[in-house]
């Protein structure tokens, strides 16, 4: 009976709450009246494109584009072409925007300029409308009429993106000027809400400043978690203590989820820190569309008890939703938001709840332009009869002034969160906002366009999830929809470092690795381990004198008995059903997962491969066991030929025979797995030559085949010096096959051998050889260089340049080349190199001495041919080599020619788009390649221009997918199909038809002549 008293009061308690709540929603929405906010006033040019974009998806994708590119439009000529490319051929775009295309007459030079000069004009008003000033004094100017208004504002500098130490560094010097400009200025601001204390409201200080951490540390990762703590709070504090000195508040900002974790340390350091522990006014964001959000709420309130530290959080539903949500989906990670509109906003209710009852300890900011959110902190702060200093309310600038104005009215205490600064910037801001605003699920649209029922609109989110949930109307289907192919393969999920788990997973891997350092590795072959007396050491090449593995050496002894094992071992497994060959393969793979951190360590100590590029490496071996081995079910079952009655046509494969598989040393394990698993399943035995300089990890393949219980005799590890081995395995007389994936000359050479032909030989040697590139990047005059510059660093110098797909020529089109130079230097120079098991370095050593010297000769080539505009120190133990990036070099320079394998990057300047594409195809190679660009005729011309095996669009030319991004080129980047592709397999196996002729004496099988 007490038990149903208890809830009953709660029900009715509830209740009473709801009722209350729609009283002020009515309120509410009584003062908005009929007043649009301007976004949506239809009297103007924006309220008719909103009104357009939000009927018409595809217009609406094109215009969010376009304003993106806008800035970068600087010349008649771009931006005219821009308007027809993006929506003159759009028989949908609304007459808004086509009346001027059609009357003024695409040709027409004259109504072109006319017309882009008005779209411009619109645009950049629209981008306007959201920022408070460009200039400080401007910026004051109108802080001062909202204030006159009665409204309080927060400050954010625009232009977060950095992607340099030095653009941080300016980042911070446009804070600290603002922050002069409001000193002076506050001295002359009666206090809103009246009174002589100083504070607005009688409580709260008047300059408030909202910071994005992310853009103080343009190196800032989460895989370095404590680095990018450390250096942000490095320059956070400056800007702190600015703010205290002239009384302030900063706020700071909540970005992606990525730096969830480390923003929420940076506040609490800086919280505790001994010089603000006194100083109240710090606060920072926290976003409830994260599924962990109550967990994050109650952490925080939890140290701001136990450290007696009173916070102040700003609650926000979160603005990068489609991004995570994405973002989840292709890296194969759980979705960390709700997918659910409703289940945001009930969860921003709980935040609500929890911060209120805890308002002794936490300040509350409602940041929210939903009447519903509003009403339910007004409502939840009587009933818990929280007093009015301890929570406030904030809209963002722009976004919808009869709401704002409402507000006012309502609660007196009103911030808006006003961005200042350039309009370029202010552009991608615009973006964000113009997304939130269409959106079928923002409260504005569906208020304020859709003019969407009261009562609806003020319904509680559990009872609207309910209802949801009864019409079926509860699933998001970008969440949910299976990414796997027909065959059930999906890829192997990208690490998370926001995890701690995973980087306290490779910090242990790397310890306990190293205490394996130094063993002596035998080969492997018929099942046993063979020792010999050649042996070599492998050595760290961030620390020449760690000796990562002693491995022993095959001579042509040990080469010929792993050929006759294999060749004993191939009678029985050419005919084991192919099936059964593909559970060795998932056998592999579970072990490879169990394994993971153990396999990356191996790579970072003996390939210098940083944490990411070690992990990718292992995934990608997974994901070749996984992707061949559903490949390879595929392809067992015999396919029916042709429909003629009377006779049977049966087509299927068979293996080849014996494979060499030479791998080299920059994908360890990646592909070396590749190619032996795609010899293995379709039935072939292999004689394995790991790189000499990767030999251990190599040996971590054959552990994950053991493992797996792979039959005697079907992979054999047998490394050894090419000078000894190397051509004996190569003519020998046995094999059928060989896959190689190394250099140029080598893979030449191996062609070449392999096309000899003795008399004892039985079949014609194939050969599948991917050998290298001269991989260009294209920077088109509208690219987006904020994303353009890490990318190219990235493509540059990650794994240091030791890719075949690395870009080592970027080709920039004259308009946008100095721009795109600056900040290059700038980004290149932030970057920090040093030993790949810190997380903190971008770039390491180099693999060997040798390479080492070799790049030192182009290095010295580069200067003869060109002017190097950037070379860096490097540490003296082991083998590094600096960053270098050369100009002037020219399609016919040795340095644009050849590949170099280290990171030296050529920066080509080009006249037009079409000298781009000719200079990118104008080497011997045609591996990868990419293009930075935001026109659709550019995109589409390259898409049939630019010759490479794999081509891609805003985005670097390294990281291909299994799968999603088959990998391989053509001309001398090799011969053979892509590897992680459809075509792969085949080339292991020769294909056979058997025909029987099924009509004996006129009688054929009935199955035969059914229709
Ligand atoms: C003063 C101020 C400061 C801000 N600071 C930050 C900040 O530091 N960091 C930050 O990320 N954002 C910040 N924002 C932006 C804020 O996150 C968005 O403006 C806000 O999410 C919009 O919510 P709403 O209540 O106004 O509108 P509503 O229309 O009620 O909610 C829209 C929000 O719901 C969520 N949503 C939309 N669709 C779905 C779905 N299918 N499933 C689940 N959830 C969904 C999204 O978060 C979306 O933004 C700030 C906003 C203000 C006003």
């Amino acid at each position: 009976m007490l038990f149903i008293g208890v809830q009953e009061r709660a029900v009715m308690e509830n209740s009473r709450l709801e009722g209350r709540i729609l009283e002020r929603g009515r309120e509410f929405f009584r003062h908005i009246g009929d007043e649009k906010p301007s976004i949506f006033n239809k009297n103007w040019w924006t309220g008719k494109v909103m009104d357009a974009s939000m009927a018409n998806e595809p217009f609406k994708v094109q215009l969010f584009r376009f304003i993106d590119v806008l800035p970068y439009l600087t010349t008649e000529e771009t931006l005219g072409r821009h308007l027809e490319e993006y929506f003159a051929k759009d028989e949908n775009v609304p007459a808004v925007l086509k009346w001027g295309i059609k009357t003024t007459g695409i040709g027409g030079r004259l109504g072109m300029k006319l017309l882009g000069k008005t779209v411009r004009k619109n645009i950049e008003n629209m981008a306007l409308q959201f920022i408070v000033g460009g200039t400080v004094p401007e910026t004051v100017k109108n802080l001062k009429k909202l204030r006159e208004q009665g409204f309080a504002f927060t400050l954010d500098v625009l232009g977060e993106t950095t992607v340099s130490e030095k653009e941080a560094d300016e980042y911070v010097e446009c804070y600290l000027r603002l922050l002069e400009g409001l000193q002076e200025a506050q001295q002359d601001w009666p206090a809103l809400g009246g009174g002589d204390s100083g504070f607005d409201w009688g409580h709260a200080p008047q300059v408030n400043v909202s910071v994005k951490p992310s853009a103080l540390y343009s190196q800032a990762h989460p895989a370095d978690f404590e680095g990018s703590v450390g250096h942000i709070l490095e320059r956070l504090k400056p800007l702190c203590r600015k703010v205290v000195e002239l009384g302030g508040f900063l706020c700071i900002d909540t970005e992606m989820r990525k730096y969830k974790e480390i923003i929420f340390e940076l506040y609490r350091r800086l919280r505790s820190d001994a010089e603000f522990k006194d100083y109240p006014h710090l606060g920072l964001a926290v976003q409830v569309y994260l599924k962990e959000s109550d967990k994050d709420v109650n952490a925080l309130l939890d140290w701001s008890r136990q450290q007696r530290l009173p916070i102040s959080i700003r609650l926000v539903k979160g603005a990068y939703w489609d991004y995570e949500l994405v973002l989840a989906r292709q890296n194969g990670w759980p979705v960390p938001t709700y997918t659910i509109k409703a289940q945001t906003d009930a969860a921003f209710e709980r935040g609500v709840d929890k911060i209120l009852q805890n308002h002794d300890t936490c300040h509350l900011a409602c940041a929210s332009h939903n009447v519903r959110s509003c009403c339910y902190v007004m409502e939840k702060a009587r009933e818990l009869k929280v007093p009015d200093d301890r929570y406030e309310f904030q809209v963002l600038f722009g976004m919808a002034e009869p709401f704002r104005k409402a507000l006012l009215k309502m609660t007196n205490r009103v911030r808006l969160y006003c961005p200042q600064g350039k309009l370029l910037a202010g552009m991608a801001y615009l973006i964000r906002r113009l997304l939130e605003n269409t959106s079928n699920e923002s409260f504005l649209r569906q208020t304020f366009t859709e003019g969407r029922q009261l009562e609806r609109l003020l319904e509680s989110p559990p009872t609207n999830l309910e209802r949801l949930a009864a019409e079926g109307k509860d699933k998001s289907p970008l969440a949910e929809i299976t990414l796997a192919s027909k065959s059930g393969f999906t890829n192997e999920p990208f690490v998370d470092y926001t995890n701690v788990g995973v980087r306290q997973s490779f910090y242990e891997a790397i310890t306990e690795v190293k205490k394996q350092l130094g063993k002596t590795y035998s080969l492997h072959i018929k099942g046993k381990d063979v020792s010999t007396a050649d042996i070599i050491d492998s050595v760290n090449p961030a620390q020449p004198n760690q000796v990562i593995g002693r491995v022993c050496q095959a001579g042509r002894e040990q080469v010929q008995d792993a050929i006759t094992a294999s060749k004993e071992a191939f009678q029985t497994w050419r005919d084991t059903p192919p099936r059964q060959r593909t559970q060795y393969l998932f056998k592999a793979a579970e072990v490879a997962r169990r394994r993971k951190y153990e396999l990356c360590a191996w790579q970072v100590l003996e390939a210098g491969k940083q944490w990411n590029q070690a992990y990718n490496d292992v995934a990608e071996a997974i994901d070749f066991l996984e992707y061949y081995a559903r490949e390879m079910i595929a392809l067992a079952e015999p396919r029916k030929m042709g429909r003629v009655p009377g006779e049977d046509n049966r087509y299927f494969y068979q293996p080849k025979g014996l494979a060499a598989v030479i791998a080299p040393w920059n994908f360890p394990l990646a592909i070396s797995c590749g190619m032996c698993a795609a010899a293995i399943v379709t039935g072939n035995c292999v004689i394995y030559k790991p790189s000499h300089q990767t030999p251990v990890v190599g040996h971590t393949l054959l552990q994950l085949f053991i493992e797996a219980g792979l039959p005697v005799g079907v992979f054999n590890y047998v490394p050894g010096r090419g000078s000894v081995m190397g051509d004996f395995l190569v003519d020998h007389p046995d094999l059928a096959l060989i896959a190689f994936t190394g250099s140029m000359e080598v893979g030449l050479r191996i062609i070449e051998r392999a096309g000899r032909t003795p008399p004892n030989q039985s079949s014609v040697k194939k050969v599948i050889a991917e050998m290298g590139g001269k991989n260009a990047v294209i920077i088109d005059d509208d690219a987006d260089l904020d994303e353009a510059v890490p990318q190219i660093i990235d493509s540059a110098f990650g794994y240091q340049g030791q890719k075949c797909s690395a870009c080592s020529r970027v080709i920039v089109l004259d308009t946008i080349y100095d721009r795109f130079l600056k900040r290059l230097l700038d980004a290149a120079r932030s970057v920090k190199i040093g030993p790949a098991e810190d997380p903190s370095n971008f770039m390491g050593p180099v693999i060997d001495a040798s390479a080492r010297k070799i790049i030192y000769e182009y290095i010295k080539l580069a200067g003869r041919e060109g002017k190097i505009v950037y070379t860096c120190e490097v540490p003296e133990v082991g083998y590094y080599v600096p960053i270098t990036i050369v100009e002037g070099i020219m399609p016919q320079h040795r340095l644009a020619q050849e590949e170099i394998f280290g990171p030296v990057l050529s920066v080509m300047r080009v006249q037009d788009f079409k000298q781009a594409l000719d200079w990118a195809n104008s080497t011997r190679f045609a591996l990868t390649g990419a293009i930075f660009s935001r026109s659709p005729e550019h995109l589409q011309l390259a898409r049939q221009e630019f010759r490479v095996g794999n081509l891609y669009f805003n985005r670097g030319s390294t990281g291909a997918i299994v799968e999603r991004q088959p990998f391989g080129g053509f001309k001398m980047s090799g011969v053979g199909s892509k590897a992680g592709g459809p075509d792969y397999l085949l080339q292991f196996m020769d294909p056979r038809t058997v025909t029987e002729n099924t009509m004996r004496r006129g009688l054929v099988p009935v199955d035969e002549i059914a229709p």
